[in-house]
């Protein structure tokens, strides 16, 4: 999909605008690989050959699109994905210390 397009994309759920990050592009520059993020909801919209995935979260199956966040974890670097919604991820070692920390 060419990027000019999926500029003009918004978020289905609360017409944010999307912010993209490209994974792979064909010889034209369309975007053929990558995803959309709503800042607003925090929902991770995947590209895949060339067409976004913009369905309501009931429409969507994490299986299928657990291949390709594993895929993109360079782009993700520390944020990962849960429920559909891209978070900043913790490891349990430090979800451990701040539980701790609560309750001194
Ligand atoms: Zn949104």
């Amino acid at each position: 999909m060419r990027i000019e397009t999926i500029n003009k994309l918004c978020c289905p759920f609360d017409k944010h605008d999307l912010e993209l990050t490209i994974v792979t592009r064909d010889v034209e520059g369309n975007v053929l690989e990558g995803y959309l993020h709503c800042p607003e909801c925090k929902r991770i919209y995947p590209i895949v050959k060339g067409i976004p995935i913009m369905n309501p979260d009931e429409f969507r199956e994490f299986q299928l699109e657990q291949p390709l966040l594993d895929r993109w974890a360079k782009q993700l670097g520390n944020m990962k994905v849960e429920n559909f919604r891209l978070v900043e991820a913790v490891d349990i070692a430090d979800r451990r210390a701040s539980a701790d920390d609560a309750t001194e």
